[in-house]
């Protein structure tokens, strides 16, 4: 094993999370809920990236994400590596797949929606995954995935 992958796969059992932009790390451990897990987790940030300049790492032991849960993590970085470990082997990666819907995780920016006055929960409508183009389901206005404000 070389330094760079025991920097990846330094737990037995669980997920690592690698490849998130320094300044994203804290969205994508609240996306994924990771403050109410029992399970030890260890965020590390600022690690130097050839690819993305500083990067985040998260480690989560015993935790193995879902599809739907992973595809969350498209409004704030689309671009990480979810490294599925299993006794200390790195045994599959998965990429972020922007979902064709989004539930309540991003606001609508329209200060006249409906969803920004009453308590509900908000829809989007991924219309373009390739540019990011998020379409509210309840007033249509589009807005770019990488400058949505998360719920
Ligand atoms: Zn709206």
């Amino acid at each position: 094993m070389n330094k760079k992958e025991r920097l990846v796969a330094a737990i037995e059992n669980g997920t690592v999370i690698d490849h998130i932009p320094a300044e994203k790390t804290y969205q994508v451990a609240l996306l994924l809920g990771l403050f109410n897990l029992t399970t030890p987790v260890t965020i590390g940030n600022n690690y130097l990236s050839k690819k993305i300049g500083k990067k985040g790492i998260i480690k989560v032991s015993d935790k193995f994400f879902t599809d739907e849960e992973i595809s969350r993590l498209s409004v704030v970085a689309p671009k990480i590596v979810l490294n599925i470990i299993r006794d200390y082997e790195v045994v599959e990666k998965k990429t972020v797949d922007t979902p064709d819907e989004l539930r309540n995780i991003v606001k609508c920016n329209n200060p006249k929606c409906i969803t920004n006055n009453e308590p509900m929960q908000t829809i989007f409508n991924v219309v373009d995954k390739d540019s990011g183009i998020l379409k509210c389901h309840y007033c249509d206005k589009e807005q770019d995935i990488n400058k949505v404000e998360l719920c």
